[in-house]
C-alpha cells in the first residue's frame, strides 16, 4: 500500500487541513485517543481513505491518565468477564511484538495477606485460570511464593501480615505515546490525522438532521478559529468519556448509556517507596491498586469513583490521595508516606457502559458499539490493552456498510496484528535493549547520565539516534541535559504534531508526571520561545500557553 506520509514533517498540519477542507473521506473518525486512532489504523491499513479529527491533542482524555499497563486484567476474574480476560490477555502479546520499545514486561508481586480477599489456593487458581485464558507464555507464568520468599523479593511488605504471594509478569507502557505512534502509523498509510480540531455537529446526506445518513462532520480548529467541513461516507465517534455528547449531537440518546468513573494516580520518589517490582494489592475496602516503578519514581493507583460529566480535567482531591497514602502505607508500614510526598497526580475518566445496581468497580470494562439510526457509529467502553480488537470489531461494522466497488478495493479483515509501530520498527526486544546500551554508552562517554539511553529509546525507538545526535553536535564538550530536552522538542515540533506546551510535557515525554521537578519556571519559557519561532509569532498567544502550562503544573498537585 502507498505511504501517503512516509514521515510528518513541518508542513503536515497545513496540508492535513487542507486535504480535510477539500477531499471526501471513506471515513471520518472522530477522537484520537487510543480507540480512535486504532481505528484510524486498522482503516488505513485495509485501504479505507481515512480521516480522523481529536479536539485536544492525541491521547489529552482517558489515553494518557491510565494505569499505563497492557495487561489482561486479572481483577476481571472476579467479575466473571473471562471474554474479557481472554482478549485482552491475548493482546498483550500483539502489542509486545508490535512495539516492543513502548512495552516493556516487568515481574508483578500480588502479595496474599492474612486479612485479604482471597487465600493462597484461591489466589493460585484465579492465576493459574489467567494464565490459560490470557494465552501467557510459559517463561511468564505465575509462581507461588512463600512468605520467606515474599519478604526476600519485597522486603518493604508488611511482614506480620503477608502469608504469601504470587508473582507473575504484566507489560508497562506510555499509553500517550503509544496512542501517538499508533495515530503516525495511520498516517503513514495515508490517513489524514489532525490534533486540535473539534467536531460541532454532523453533516447529514439531506438537510433534514433525523431522516438523512449522517455523512460527514462540521469542525473547528481549535487553535486557529477556523471552521471546516468534512465530507465523509460514514462516521465513527470514538471519544471516549465525550461519547454521549457527540451522540447527543446526533440524536437523542435512546437506550444503552455511559457511566463515567473516575481514576486517580499519584506519584512519589522511588526512595520514598522503593518497590522492586510492581505490587498488586489488597486495600481494606475490597479493591486492589498497584505501585508501579518508573524513571526514578513509584505510582500508586487507582482510585475508583462516580463522576458526573466528562470534562478534560476531573481533578484530585485530597481525600483521592488520602485513600492511596493510607493503602501503601498499610501494605508497606515502614515507609510513612505523607502528602508533601506527592511530587504529582493524573486522574482520568474511565467511559463505561451503564449496568443498574453496579458499583464503579463491579462495572464491566467490554466495549460496546451503537449505531444511530442515521448511521453514526459510537463506541464506547473497552481497556487500552485491548484497542486493535475494537479497532477491528469497528471497522467489521464500517465494511459491513460500504459499497460493493468499495469492498473491491478495502481489505475485508484487519492487518494490524502484524502492523510494527515506530520508524524502522524494532523485530523483537533484544534489539531495543541493544540500542539502549549503545545509546548509553556514548552519553556515558560524553559525561552523561546512562538512564537518558532509556529514556530517549522508550521514547522514540531508534529515532532517538537522531534527537542524540543532533544534540551532541550541539553540546560543547561535555554533555548538557538542556540541549538534549531542546532537541527533543524540536523533534516533537517537526515530526510528531506537537501545537502546544502541554502536548510536549504532558503526551510526548511525560514530563509533567515523571519529572515534574526539571518544570521550571526556565524551561517553561525557553520552550515556549522555541515553539514561538518554529511556530509563527502570531500562530497562539503565547503568553496564554505559558499561563496555561503553568496551570496545568500547578493542577499536577491535588485541589
Ligand atoms: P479517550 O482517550 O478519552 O479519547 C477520546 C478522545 O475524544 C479525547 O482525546 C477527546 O479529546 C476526544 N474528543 C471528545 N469530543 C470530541 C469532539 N467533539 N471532537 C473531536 N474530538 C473529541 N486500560 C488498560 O488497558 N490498562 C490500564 O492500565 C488502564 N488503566 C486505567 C486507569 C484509569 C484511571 C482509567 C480511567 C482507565 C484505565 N484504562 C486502562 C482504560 C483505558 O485507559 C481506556 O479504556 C482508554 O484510554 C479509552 O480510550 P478512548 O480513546 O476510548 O478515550
Amino acid at each position: 500500500m502507498a505511504s501517503v506520509y512516509p514521515r510528518i514533517d513541518r508542513h503536515y498540519r497545513s496540508t492535513a487541513l487542507n486535504r480535510l477542507k477539500s477531499e471526501r473521506f471513506d471515513l471520518l473518525v472522530v477522537g484520537g485517543g487510543i480507540t480512535g486512532v486504532g481505528i484510524a489504523l486498522d482503516a488505513a491499513s485495509r485501504g479505507f481513505k481515512v480521516a480522523l479529527v481529536e479536539k485536544n491533542d492525541f491521547a489529552s482524555g482517558t489515553s494518557s491518565r491510565s494505569t499505563k499497563l497492557i495487561h489482561g486484567g486479572l481483577r476481571y476474574l472476579k467479575n466473571y468477564e473471562f471474554k474479557l480476560v481472554r482478549e485482552v490477555g491475548k493482546e498483550r502479546e500483539v502489542v509486545f511484538k508490535n512495539a516492543p520499545h513502548l512495552v516493556k514486561p516487568m515481574p508483578i508481586l500480588l502479595p496474599l495477606t492474612r486479612h485479604g480477599q482471597l487465600g493462597p489456593k484461591m489466589t493460585s487458581l484465579g492465576l493459574w485460570i489467567y494464565d490459560r485464558l490470557a494465552g501467557v507464555k510459559v517463561s511468564e507464568r505465575r509462581r507461588m511464593l512463600s512468605s520467606q520468599k515474599v519478604a526476600e523479593v519485597e522486603p518493604l511488605l508488611n511482614g506480620a501480615a503477608v502469608v504469601g504471594g504470587g508473582l507473575y509478569v504484566e507489560y508497562r507502557t506510555d499509553d500517550a505515546r503509544l496512542t501517538l505512534e499508533i495515530a503516525k502509523k495511520a498516517i503513514n498509510f495515508g490517513g489524514v490525522l489532525v490534533n486540535h480540531v473539534e467536531v460541532s455537529d454532523f453533516l447529514y446526506e439531506d438537510t433534514s438532521k433525523r431522516t438523512g445518513q449522517v455523512s460527514g462532520a462540521s469542525c473547528r480548529d481549535v487553535l486557529r478559529g477556523d471552521q471546516i467541513e468534512i465530507k465523509a461516507d460514514m462516521v465513527v465517534n470514538a471519544c471516549g468519556p465525550w461519547v454521549d455528547m457527540v451522540r447527543n449531537l446526533n440524536e437523542p440518546i435512546d437506550g444503552k448509556r455511559l457511566v463515567l468513573t473516575k481514576g486517580v494516580h499519584i506519584v512519589v520518589p522511588k526512595d520514598k517507596l522503593p518497590v522492586n517490582q510492581i505490587l498488586y494489592f489488597d486495600v481494606a475496602d475490597g479493591r486492589m491498586i498497584f505501585a508501579i516503578p518508573r524513571e526514578g519514581m513509584t505510582y500508586i493507583g487507582t482510585t475508583d469513583t462516580h463522576y458526573e460529566s466528562a470534562t478534560q480535567e476531573p481533578g484530585v482531591t485530597w481525600e483521592d490521595v488520602d485513600y492511596l497514602l493510607n493503602a501503601a502505607n498499610e501494605m508497606f508500614p515502614s515507609i510513612e508516606l505523607k502528602r508533601q510526598d506527592v511530587c504529582s497526580t493524573w486522574s482520568g475518566l474511565r467511559p463505561l457502559i451503564f449496568e443498574p445496581q453496579k458499583g464503579p468497580s463491579e462495572l464491566s470494562r467490554q466495549d460496546e458499539i451503537f449505531v444511530s439510526k442515521s448511521g453514526l457509529i459510537s463506541i464506547a467502553g473497552g481497556k487500552l490493552t485491548g484497542y486493535r480488537k475494537m479497532a477491528e470489531r469497528v471497522m467489521d461494522v464500517v465494511y459491513s456498510k460500504i459499497s460493493n466497488k468499495q469492498k473491491r478495493d478495502c481489505a475485508s479483515q484487519s492487518v494490524t496484528s502484524d502492523i510494527a509501530l515506530g520508524a524502522q520498527p524494532f523485530v523483537n526486544e533484544s534489539e531495543v535493549i541493544e540500542l539502549i546500551d549503545r545509546l548509553g554508552s556514548e552519553i556515558q562517554a560524553c559525561g552523561g547520565p546512562i538512564e537518558h539511553a532509556d529514556t530517549l529509546v522508550r521514547r522514540y525507538g531508534r529515532e532517538a539516534i537522531k534527537i542524540w545526535e543532533s544534540a551532541r553536535e550541539k553540546m560543547k564538550v561535555d554533555f548538557d541535559e538542556e540541549k538534549l530536552f531542546m532537541e527533543e522538542l524540536s523533534y516533537c515540533l517537526n515530526h510528531e504534531m506537537v501545537q502546544t506546551p502541554a502536548d510536549f510535557l504532558v503526551r510526548r515525554t511525560g514530563m509533567l508526571y515523571f519529572h515534574r521537578n526539571k518544570i521550571t519556571q526556565e524551561r517553561i519559557d525557553m520552550v515556549v520561545e522555541k515553539m514561538k519561532k518554529f511556530l509563527g509569532e502570531d500562530y497562539l498567544d503565547w503568553q496564554q500557553e505559558a499561563d496555561e502550562i503553568r496551570a496545568v503544573h500547578a493542577q499536577n498537585l491535588p485541589i
